[in-house]
């Protein structure tokens, strides 16, 4: 297995520029994850490492070796993709045999590799049967099982469960975590699914529109958004917005949002009045009777061990994930307070944190 290192990645078609100079690095045995919506260039990066598409500039490394211009053939990397085509005239066992079959292996070594590809996918039962019968978790293993016999130097998976149910869907992804575990190979998995996202990576590249907006673990994500993109992309309901006009100094430690006074994290610049979002995930809202950001109560929605409130206050919206036992009067006034630490403070133009 090998480290990946892009280098200011980029690809143009034509005018359009889909990746903008991406920079990271996919350690040994890492399972990478590239998140964002729809059209922002997480499949274009995945298939460029992949060498199905050639840069229009930067550098990519694979193992320590430069191969930026080498063909996908001689790159030693599995791709699965999502609605991946299995042979229908070949049973199971000839349809994760292929590839090595392709690579003129001994046909003992054939067997023993397929057969381990099985044992480890849990589908031994099923090598005799042709492909055309499976349900799509299982033609999911086959295509997987396809992808871990080459035993390749690492793994490209394009949203690989996107075209399964729900339910399949959540199966199927602490499968891929347990392959993973038990591999560790080094893995770039691409989706638009952030809880698919935060549940199977070691890090995700969060990217919005051909730029990487933020690099790091699931929790350095969720606790510290670099931007409001992400804080907006990631948690569901996403981080709540509160827009406030205020000049900020150095060291401070409370701020006052609609004369309340409000602990926020240590300011490290001098800041004068300009537009600031605060960001407050909901969990980190409190609702109480006396003090607090008033606001007024708009409606909640009631999830078994707790419940979503929804205030409106005259800096914005806000949604608090609180105890479903806590009794909340629709169209009553109501206070918040947020839990300091977990505050994030945003430059309202630039959209990014300034902590
Ligand atoms: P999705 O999940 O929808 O595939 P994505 O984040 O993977 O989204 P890409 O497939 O990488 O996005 O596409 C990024 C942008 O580049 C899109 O606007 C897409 O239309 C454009 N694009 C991709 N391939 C080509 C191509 N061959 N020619 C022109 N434009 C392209």
């Amino acid at each position: 297995m090998a480290q990946i290192k892009v280098n200011d990645l980029q690809k143009a078609f034509g005018d359009f520029v889909a990746v903008k100079g991406s920079t990271f690095t996919v350690e040994d045995g890492e399972f990478f994850v590239m998140l964002g919506p729809s059209g922002c260039g997480k499949t274009t990066t995945l298939r460029m490492i992949a060498g199905l598409e050639l840069p229009t500039g930067g550098a990519i490394q694979l193992g320590g070796e430069d191969v930026t211009l080498k063909r996908a053939a001689q790159r030693d990397i599995a791709f699965v993709f999502q609605l991946f085509a299995l042979y229908p005239h070949m049973n199971v066992r000839e349809n994760i045999g292929f590839p090595l079959k392709c690579q003129n292996m001994p046909k003992a070594e054939i067997r023993r590799r397929v057969e381990e590809a099985a044992r480890i996918l849990r589908i031994t039962d099923l090598l005799s049967c042709s492909v055309s019968g499976l349900s799509s978790g299982d033609r999911q293993r086959v295509a997987l099982g396809r992808a871990i016999v080459r035993k390749p130097m690492a793994f490209m998976m394009d949203e690989p469960l996107g075209a399964l149910d729900a339910e399949f869907r959540e199966l199927m992804c602490n499968e891929l975590r347990a392959l993973h575990d038990r591999l560790q190979a080094t893995t770039v998995y691409v989706t638009h699914d952030q809880l698919e996202a935060m549940a199977m990576a070691d890090k995700i590249a969060v990217m919005n529109h051909g730029v990487i907006e933020q690099l790091g673990t699931p929790q350095e994500i969720y606790d510290r958004p670099a931007t409001m993109f992400v804080a907006d992309f990631i948690g569901s309901p996403p981080m709540n917005f509160l827009n406030f006009t205020q000049a900020l100094k150095r060291g401070d430690r409370t701020t006052r949002l609609d004369g309340i006074s409000v602990d926020v994290p240590e300011i490290h610049e001098d800041m004068s009045e300009r537009a600031f979002t605060l960001g407050v995930r909901p969990e980190a809202v409190r609702i109480v009777s006396e003090g607090g950001l008033r606001g007024q109560v708009f409606g909640s929605e009631y999830l078994g061990t707790n419940q979503i409130v929804i205030v409106n206050t005259d800096h914005g919206r806000v949604k608090a994930r609180i105890g479903s036992e806590q009794r909340v009067p629709d169209g009553g006034t109501v206070g918040l307070a947020f839990r300091p630490e977990k505050l994030s403070i945003f430059d309202k133009q630039s959209g990014r944190a300034v902590r």
